[in-house]
């Protein structure tokens, strides 16, 4: 049987990469779009998810588009309607309401998902393999994209809850923390914010690991020219880079593996989702989150010249 399948927040991603991947994966059927003022064509189309899963009490997936502000009120109703769930990143407003959805979800018996969709591109299982068994000795992100291009009138990302240049960043913590052996805590941070918006523009990391090693992340919202999704990790016995956010790995400067930009993650996301659903299990994650809310409590705040959206 086909998961029947329901989409809420139909923007940049749910276009680009949800409804092309459900369409090329058997095991869903796209059946409904939930969206304030979009539509989707050859599907039924509501307001709201309310009305979605009024109208559709036999959907078995919700899968969410929106913004992270509008993540925890949609996944909670979903999963009370008995819809398996899966989640955009980042994966709430706040930590709290990501360990409650896991916890609904395990009372439920239905399946958060909660993704990470960098974790699935093309370079990182190589990089995690390359790293097991070798000791690490230093790290440095640096992730640095032009918010006009890749992020132009989302107002959401500069308000509460929008995790202005974490958006991206957050992208760059979930692959750290999938590739290194040990755990890692932020020992300091300076997030510089717009005098007019609520969110960071940019942001310093000083990072740590259990094993005391020290990682530096930059993460940049005012990249002009060439952009940078990079993580560079040196060990005893040679260097790693995954750039493209993950989607290139060179090892010890030998490239490894081609780019496919986001193209292949989502195809992988969804054959994820769908063994979740069929063996009854959740994937839930917020170590990356975790540093984020972390660099916010200790982090340094600079107050920079306005900026325009
Ligand atoms: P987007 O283009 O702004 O689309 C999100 C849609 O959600 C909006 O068009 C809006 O549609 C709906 N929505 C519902 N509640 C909303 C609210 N409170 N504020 C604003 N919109 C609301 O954003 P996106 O780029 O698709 O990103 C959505 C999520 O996917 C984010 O969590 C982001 O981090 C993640 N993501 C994005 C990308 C990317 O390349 N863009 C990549 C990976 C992950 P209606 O007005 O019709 O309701």
């Amino acid at each position: 049987m086909r998961l029947r399948t329901g989409l809420l927040g139909i923007g940049k991603i749910a276009r680009d990469q949800h409804i092309p991947a459900i369409a090329g994966n058997s095991r869903f059927e796209l059946v409904a779009c939930a969206s304030r003022n979009a539509r989707v064509d050859d599907v039924a189309n509501f307001k709201d998810l309310e009305s979605m899963l009024a109208a559709l009490p036999d959907l078995h997936c919700v899968s969410i588009c929106t913004p992270p502000q509008a993540h925890f009120d949609a996944a909670l109703m979903a999963l009370r309607a008995g819809c398996h769930v899966m989640l955009e990143k980042p994966p709430t407003a706040t930590t709290r309401q990501i360990a409650l959805l896991a916890e609904e979800a395990a009372r439920s018996g239905r399946t958060l998902f909660q993704t990470w969709h960098s974790r699935f591109a093309a370079g990182v299982d190589s990089a995690r393999e390359w790293l097991r068994g070798r000791k690490l000795v230093s790290g440095k992100i640096v992730w640095k994209e032009d918010v006009h291009f890749w992020h132009p009138g989302q107002r959401w990302i500069w308000e509460p809850g929008g995790f202005g240049v974490f958006d991206p960043g957050i992208n760059a913590l979930s692959l750290l923390t999938e590739l290194l052996p040990d755990e890692v805590a932020v020992e300091r941070a300076r997030l510089e914010f717009p005098e007019n918006q609520q969110a960071p523009i940019a942001a310093t990391l000083a990072l740590r690991t259990t094993a005391g090693v020290n990682i530096v992340a930059e993460f940049d919202f005012r990249q002009k020219g060439e952009q940078s999704w990079d993580i560079e990790l040196a060990t005893t016995s040679g260097a790693l880079k995954l750039s493209r956010g993950g989607a290139g790995l060179e090892l010890d400067g030998r490239i490894e593996t081609l780019d496919e930009g986001l193209a292949g993650e989502y195809p992988r996301l969804y054959r994820r989702f769908a063994s979740l659903c069929e063996a009854g299990k959740s994937e839930v994650d917020w170590r990356p989150f975790q540093l984020v809310a972390d660099a916010f409590l200790i982090g340094e705040r600079r107050i920079v010249a306005p900026h325009e959206i």
